[in-house]
């Protein structure tokens, strides 16, 4: 703790609970773009090619110090990239070009440098080899790191972190997360990003507390100061005063302690209400580290496999077996559980580097999930095998990402159709008629349910899109996070009428975004009597908790009240002011309450 440093408060969105202490480990992960044209002295032209080399020379110190830090064998599987990135260090072309750059052109290394990668990187777009334009994200990563070398802009990398501590940065990518020590990690904190970015459902599968959309804790902290992180309110505090510190280390324990109660307690009984009604609560799923902790947490199967993941952080995407035998580990971790296995959803904010797709203006209402399924036959059918095989095992069942309209299903049931004949013309074994199931997070989906009710075996509502497409609101910009309302009367209803439109053709419902793990959302989520639940695992023993205390009758009294409200704001107020009648300890005034949420510095010594 430091206590000569002036403490500084700023108000995030807390997306992931519990209260975390420690020391910052900043990576910046903004880009070194910002790089300015000057004309340099013919008398300064060796000076300047030196410098230039001198960047090149800590860059690659950098990369062999990364190397060499990383003992676990799996990481350093994933590691050659580094070779790649050595190997552009040394590039003659890179080099001699920047050089010719500098001396003929009299200009700065910094812009010379960037002329030259912007030349290389459209060299790289014109290539037709899909193996040789993938070099082209990394001409980008090297020719960062010579930046920040060059403008003297210290940077860290999650691989690199050998103590435990709080990460700070701009942002996190899934990359990012896929390649640290989880051990070491305390809680994330970001200057952006929303309530359902990725680095929010990391954080909540981690079990780590985290807040995002900070706007500007990368330049309050340093690597070494002392931070504060409360994941339930999304205030963060750096270097706080000796006050502040005990008194969060005191709020800190007491919140482990309820937490491993509730846990204890919780985790082993189902979920069903008082007066019994009875709804399934399962895991979503990222990582495959995430397995066994399914039992523990007292997850009733996989009701979302986030399949991305596996594709994630590499150079080539999983074959067939590999993804079959990933599969396999699931179903075998759930046992007589369901595993809903989801296809592909790459896109938005999840991207993988070595395909190298077009940069579109909106990746959001892009080439995303399903299309690029749809648009890659190959890479879709090589799922479909997986996934179809492993149905042979236990129970699982296909999702379909994204879908907006009956043609769409209507082609992927064809492509299944066919997958299954080829599969059987091969003798192999395979779930005949597997149950497929859509997710609903388009408006459209929501408003032709009934039609697609009709030709699939159920549907999964995913929030975190529903919210973002129904407000047009970018579910991970920080700017327009305080419109990011679950609890908007269109989104209400938009999941009211999928649950009737469902039911009244006889299919389930689940619902698998980020409402699901909130406990304030439960009694409505109830009195819309969705089949089943998905939620992050560690959210599992508190929704439980929620929803063993709750009867139905409370729900949909509830829901007729706030049916008829007009506010977000009126809404949440009314559940918390109900909910803090029975959880008086679960809820406090501060909970969840984004719209009120000052956010900024402060330098008070009251913290
Ligand atoms: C959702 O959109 O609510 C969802 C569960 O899927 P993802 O967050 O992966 O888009
Ligand atoms: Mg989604």
């Amino acid at each position: 703790m430091t206590e000569t440093k002036t403490p500084i408060m700023l108000k995030g969105l807390g997306v992931s609970r519990g209260i975390a202490i420690g020391r910052a480990y900043l990576v910046d992960r903004s880009r070194a773009e910002i790089v300015s044209q000057c004309f340099i002295h013919l008398a300064d032209v060796d000076l300047e090619i030196e410098r230039f080399h001198q960047a090149l020379e800590v860059s690659m110190q950098q990369l062999l110090e990364i190397q060499e830090s990383v003992q676990d064998k799996e990481l350093q599987s994933h590691l050659h990239i580094l070779d790649t990135h050595k190997m552009i260090l040394q590039d003659r072309l890179l080099i001699e070009e920047t050089e010719n750059r500098i001396r003929n052109e009299k200009l700065n290394s910094e812009w010379a440098l960037k002329q030259t990668l912007d030349k290389l990187k459209k060299i790289f777009d014109m290539i037709q080899d899909e193996y040789l334009r993938e070099r082209k994200s990394d001409i980008e990563y090297v020719g960062e790191r010579i930046l920040r070398n060059l403008i003297g802009k210290k940077q860290h990398s999650v691989t690199e972190m050998s103590e435990e501590g709080i990460i700070v940065a701009h942002d996190l990518s899934p990359a990012d997360t896929a390649q640290m020590n989880k051990q070491m990690v305390m809680a994330f904190i970001t200057d952006i990003g929303g309530k359902t970015s990725h680095t929010a459902i990391m954080a909540k599968a981690l079990g780590i507390p985290a807040v995002v959309g900070l706007e500007n804790i990368t330049r309050f902290s340093a690597t070494g100061d002392t931070l504060i992180v409360d994941g339930t309110s999304g205030l963060v505090i750096v270097n706080p005063t000796q006050d502040s510190y005990l008194h969060f280390l005191e709020r800190q324990e007491r919140y482990r302690s309820t937490e491993r109660v509730v846990l204890h307690h919780y985790s082993r009984f189902p979920g069903e209400t008082r007066d019994g009604y009875r709804v399934r609560i399962e895991a979503n799923v990222e990582r495959v580290d995430e397995l066994p902790t399914l039992n523990h947490y007292g997850a009733e199967g996989i009701g979302l496999y986030r399949t991305e993941f596996l594709y994630l952080g590499r150079r080539q995407l999983p074959s067939e077996e590999e993804q079959y035998q990933t599969y396999k580990n699931a179903v075998e971790a759930c046992g007589d559980n369901p595993v809903v296995i989801r296809t592909l959803d790459i896109g938005g904010d999840k991207f993988l580097t070595h395909l190298d797709l077009a940069e579109e203006m909106n990746p959001a209402m892009g080439l995303r999930a399903i299309r690029f399924s749809l648009k890659e036959p190959e890479i879709f059918r090589t799922q479909l095998r997986a996934i179809l095989r492993a149905g042979a095992l236990g129970t699982v069942k296909i999702l379909i990402p994204m879908i907006s309209g009956v043609e769409e299903v209507l082609r992927i049931k064809d492509i299944i159709k066919k997958t299954e004949d080829e599969l059987r013309r091969e003798g192999r074994e395979f779930k005949e008629n597997m149950e497929m199931g859509i997710m609903i997070e388009i408006p459209s989906a929501m408003s032709i349910a009934d039609l697609l009710a009709q030709e699939v075996d159920f549907f999964s509502i995913g929030t975190n899109d529903l919210i973002q497409y129904s407000l047009a609101i970018d579910r991970v910009n920080e700017q327009v996070a305080y419109l990011y309302q679950p609890l908007h009367p269109a989104v209400l209803r938009f999941i009211n009428q999928t649950v009737e439109a469902a039911h009244s053709k006889g299919i389930s419902v689940a619902l698998c975004g980020e409402m699901a793990g909130e406990p304030l959302y439960i009694p409505i989520l109830l009195g819309f009597q969705l089949d089943e639940l998905s939620m992050n695992p560690v959210s599992i023993p508190r929704v439980k908790k929620i929803i063993r205390s709750l009867s139905m009758k409370e729900c949909f009294n509830m829901l007729a009240q706030i049916m008829k409200m007009r506010h977000p704001q009126e809404i949440h107020q009314l559940v918390l002011e109900e909910m803090q009648k029975t959880f008086p300890e679960d809820f406090l005034n501060d909970y969840l309450n984004d719209n009120d949420k000052t956010r900024g510095v402060s330098d008070s010594g009251s913290v």
